[in-house]
């Protein structure tokens, strides 16, 4: 079984190596990402192996089908990037659906507390001998409200870690579950109850088009004076400008964002020695209270590990038995994950 891989980064090969051995799976490693420019260079394998950024529209999907190439296996999570109307009866789109929801809630908190306590601003300041403590004030977590939206796998384990810190919980869900709110410290509001009671949005459902720009000009007006936004799910969440315009205007205490609308022209590469392009992300980075890193919050020893193992083994259920627990298919308008693996 031969599968191009897309995007690749250091961190990638080994685990993917290790298990591609294991389960006879080799891997080409490509450090484009694939766009309806670079599809051509998955000709000749059975399938590519893809990240957050890389492109599979309509077109993309259209060039593997011409080169007979059937599967497109996500190493994440989110599916935004799949055109996943178009790929129903074309391509197989294999995902792995959890890897680690420890890795992203606990990147979560360690944003949130970086900012709150002024890490980032200390760890500098020190290193320059500065020992003053001018400007560093912040606030305690015990007793504050949460509000999170997207009570899945992450944003409930980010629900335990507030929980530990003595921290009330809002919780918003198209899809409520039955048990997780307690009645007591976590309950289930509406979007509006949510955004005019939290210190404190953390976001943690996936992007579609009705959670796409979620936190708006029109969101943050009903939010607290002072809220802290945390989005470690996806960057269209976020309408930018706008909460750039509510940094601005003191609306919006604070920011940390592991993900931006546009971040596929930038993340996960080196710019240190350009200029920006991107006057947004620009701005938004060179605010005291905002905290970027680059959609850094799956980077794990033990996510790198569960992401490739689930790939290789979805790749080889593909092949071998023509079904796979984590394919993904479009069904009745809204792309739902398909139980039985058999979509087309
Ligand atoms: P999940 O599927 O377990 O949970 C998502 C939750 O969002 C579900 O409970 C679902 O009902 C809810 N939801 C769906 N539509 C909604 C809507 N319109 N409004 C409110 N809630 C809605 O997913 P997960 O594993 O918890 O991951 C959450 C998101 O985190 C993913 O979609 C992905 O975008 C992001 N993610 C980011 C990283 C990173 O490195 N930054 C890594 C993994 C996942």
């Amino acid at each position: 079984m031969k599968i191009a891989f897309f995007d690749t980064k250091p961190y990638d090969k080994p685990s993917f190596d290790k298990y591609g051995e294991k389960m006879g799976v080799s891997f080409k490693y490509f450090e484009t990402k694939l766009t309806e420019d670079t599809a051509g260079l998955a000709n000749g394998f059975d399938g590519v192996c893809v990240f957050v950024n890389d492109v599979v529209n309509a077109k993309v999907i259209d060039k593997l089908c011409e080169m007979g190439v059937k599967i497109v296996a996500l190493r994440c999570a989110g599916f935004n990037n799949v055109d996943m109307k178009y790929a129903f009866g074309k391509v197989h789109v294999l995902r792995v659906p959890a890897y680690s929801p420890y890795a992203v809630a606990e990147h979560t908190m360690a944003l949130l507390l970086t900012s709150i306590r002024r890490i980032h601003k200390a760890y500098i300041r020190t290193r320059d001998f500065n020992f003053s403590l001018a400007g560093m004030t912040g606030f305690d977590l015990h007793g504050k409200t949460v509000g999170i939206i997207g009570t899945g796998k992450i944003g409930r384990v980010f629900a335990d870690i507030c929980r530990g810190f003595g921290m009330k919980i809002l919780a918003y869900d198209k899809y409520p579950s039955d048990n997780f709110a307690d009645g007591d410290n976590i309950k289930y509001v509406t979007l509006d109850e949510l955004f005019a009671g939290s210190d404190i949005i953390s976001l943690h459902c996936p992007l579609t088009d009705e959670t796409h720009h979620i936190i708006s000009e029109e969101s943050i007006e009903k939010c607290k004076r002072g809220v802290v936004i945390l989005n470690t799910s996806r960057g269209a969440l976020v309408d930018s400008e706008a909460l750039l315009a509510a940094i601005k205007s003191r609306k919006v205490g604070a920011a940390c964002l592991d993900v931006y609308e546009e971040e596929s022209d930038f993340f996960f590469e080196d710019f240190s020695g350009h200029i920006l392009e991107d006057d947004t992300l620009a701005r938004l980075i060179s605010m005291p209270n905002v905290i970027v890193t680059s959609h850094q919050a799956f980077l794990t020893e033990e996510a790198l590990s569960n992401i490739a193992e689930t790939t290789v083994q979805n790749i080889v259920d593909m092949i071998e038995e023509e079904q796979c627990e984590n394919e993904l298919c479009y069904r009745g308008g809204s792309a739902k994950d398909c139980k039985n693996g058999k979509c087309f």
